[in-house]
């Protein structure tokens, strides 16, 4: 079976309950969002596909027995990424998405799902979905400013998405002090908010302050 992929790297996880581990990462091409902040606009656009084979022969060369479906938005593979998991079952699978297309499929073969929802593409019952039928889910949310903070609370009480992360946006674009600069402001904001005493935590883009526009990293 083919699918269109971006890229195939090892990595460490950098964000979420998994955070430190090595993992092979799978990228796939193509998204249906097209978000401005977007780190990965080099996956947007699907050109290059590889066989189910081609793609196990490069990860199984990684030290590693865990692997990341990423993107561009994953979601569109649902039976590429069913089909692999069956096939390739020597590994734990995690998954992350946008949220906004459900994977009927490959739901319940993932060990863990991270789900980034934007606030301009909601869709409330996919997130119902992931929350209700993943083995193990959370939800990421990245905030560029205080505001955010309150718009993420009354979504997540509304639609249950706990446990979730907040991640402060990094601009590749500014200095790393400006990133920490802001951190600490919502660091702050995020202490003193209703988010505080629920299940949220707050993390930074580690991979994004460690790398920058790095690839294959
Ligand atoms: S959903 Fe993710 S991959 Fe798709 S455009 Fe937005 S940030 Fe990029």
């Amino acid at each position: 079976m083919e699918a269109f992929i971006s890229e195939i790297f090892c990595s460490l996880q950098m964000e979420g309950s998994f955070i430190g581990y090595p993992a092979a990462f799978i990228r796939f091409a193509g998204c249906n969002l097209n978000c401005d902040f977007c780190d990965t606009k080099y996956a947007l656009v699907p050109k290059n596909t590889k066989r189910d084979d081609e793609i196990y022969k490069i990860i199984s060369e990684f030290n590693t027995d865990r692997v990341i479906f990423t993107g561009g938005e994953p979601a569109l593979y649902d039976d590429f990424m069913s089909y692999f998991i069956d096939k390739y079952g020597n590994y734990i699978y995690f998954l992350e998405t946008n949220g906004t297309i459900f994977i009927k499929k490959s739901i319940k073969k993932f060990k863990h799902i991270v789900v980034s929802p934007k606030f301009f593409s909601i869709n409330e019952e996919a997130l119902n979905r992931y929350k209700r039928l993943s083995n193990s889910v959370e939800f990421k949310f990245v905030i560029n400013d205080e505001s955010e903070i309150e718009k993420v609370q009354i979504l997540s009480d509304k639609l249950d998405l706990y446990p979730l992360t907040l991640q402060p946006l990094f601009d590749n674009a500014q200095p790393v002090e400006k990133y920490v600069k802001k951190t600490k402001m919502l660091i702050e904001a995020f202490k003193n908010s209703n988010l505080a005493r629920k299940e949220a935590r707050l993390i930074m883009q580690n991979h994004k302050v460690i790398y920058g526009k790095q690839r294959g990293v």
